[in-house]
């Protein structure tokens, strides 16, 4: 067995269905008694939901913040400070996807106030101590264990409404954490069980929400997949995978979760060289990878109806070298060294919508 560091850094976790009903509990729980809701403009009918529940519970929320936008700005976030400031708030509490938590990481960091995080996708950045802000179109993104919110509420309630599309990337998304964190260098046993398990929930709970999205058990399972794995993103350096996710998002304006679901393939195929162990503990999770779990990973997206090409995303064909380079400017651990030509191709077949294939 290799030699490891094991220094879990995590927040404190109430999962279950109806679980939002805890959050006045939860609230006072960190002895707060005033907060402020924050979400995206479509997320007010929750926020009003939360100042209901606090309201019956004697607890008066100090108002809510619904301009919450994708990517962080650092605009937005100092015009809610302003307003945390104003109506003299004493805790924050998130609700929605990881657009939302960016905000209230940002204002938590910056405030020293408590956050708690009610999500509603599979993102995994309310157990993560890394904030990524946009300012002057460049994101930056720091990692610092303040970031990390003090309660995380798991609700599958809240989350029968996201369509499944956007849980088929969003599961895949979360499913990219777990099995880069399988490989990363500072990886331990307890991150690789929970990247395995994690997996291992997303690749049984997305076919039954895909086949019958009212399906609650299947929703609450992806949820519990996402958390195991938003957990090992939390825990573990991200490789070329979340470089190159994070580069196209950056530079040419990529979405999210779309991206990560059309490059997971193609980067485990790039890394599969180099990492026999972990394909050999990846392949039994796929039901169609006869072995491969490249070949698992190709079937699962064709099988739920994955987005597989990034120029149906707004990258051009012309993008390609320019991406290339970008990508091997930034120097980071990876199992396989970053080189031209398999990056170039790498990009090339995601960029196409072809299956990944792997590279030896
Ligand atoms: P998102 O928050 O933008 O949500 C995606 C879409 O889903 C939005 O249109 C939103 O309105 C909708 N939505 C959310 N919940 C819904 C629900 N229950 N019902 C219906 N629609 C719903 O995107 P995301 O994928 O959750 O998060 C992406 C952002 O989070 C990116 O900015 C990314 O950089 C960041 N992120 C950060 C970390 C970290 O550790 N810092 C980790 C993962 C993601």
């Amino acid at each position: 067995m290799d030699s490891f560091v094991h220094d879990l850094k995590s927040s404190r976790v109430v999962f279950g269905a109806g679980t939002v009903s805890q959050i006045p509990s939860e609230i006072r729980r960190c002895n707060a008694s005033s907060p402020l809701f924050l979400s995206t403009p479509r997320g007010l009918p929750q926020t009003q939901m939360l100042s209901e529940l606090c309201s019956n519970a004697g607890i008066k929320p100090a108002r809510s913040f619904n301009g919450a936008v994708m990517h962080t700005p650092t605009a937005v976030t100092l015009e809610a400070m302003t307003y945390l400031r104003d109506v003299m708030a004493d805790c924050i509490v998130s609700i929605g996807g990881g657009s939302v938590i960016g905000l209230g990481k940002a204002l938590s960091i910056r405030t020293g106030l408590p956050h708690l995080c009610i999500p509603t996708t599979y993102s995994g950045s309310e157990v993560t101590p890394v904030l990524g802000e946009t300012e002057n179109g460049e994101k930056v993104t720091r990692s610092d264990s303040k970031i990390l919110p003090a309660t995380v509420i798991y609700d599958v309630e809240l989350t029968m409404t996201l369509p499944t599309a956007i849980c088929i990337t969003s599961g895949i998304n979360a499913m990219a954490h777990a099995i880069e964190a399988l490989y990363a260098a500072n990886t331990t046993p307890i991150i690789s069980l929970m990247a395995l398990e994690g997996i291992k929930a997303l690749t049984e709970a997305l076919p039954e929400v895909l086949s019958d999205s009212s399906s609650k058990s299947a929703r609450q399972r992806a949820l519990y997949g996402a958390w195991l794995c938003g957990t090992c993103l939390g825990n573990s350096s991200m490789g070329i995978h979340h470089k190159l996710c994070h580069m196209l998002g950056g530079s040419y304006g990529l979405p999210h979760s779309e991206t990560h679901t059309i490059l997971l393939p193609h980067s485990l195929a790039y890394n599969a060289p180099a990492i026999p162990r972990q394909m050999e503990l990846l392949a039994p999770l796929f039901s169609g990878s006869d072995g491969d779990a490249v070949r698992g990973l190709n079937t699962l997206l064709d099988q739920l109806g994955a987005p597989r090409a990034l120029k149906d995303f707004g990258l051009k064909e012309s993008d390609l070298d320019d991406a290339t380079q970008k990508a091997l400017s930034a120097r980071y651990p990876n199992p396989r060294e970053l080189q031209a030509d398999g990056i170039r191709e790498l990009l090339g077949r995601a960029w196409a919508g072809l299956p990944a294939v792997a590279s030896t």
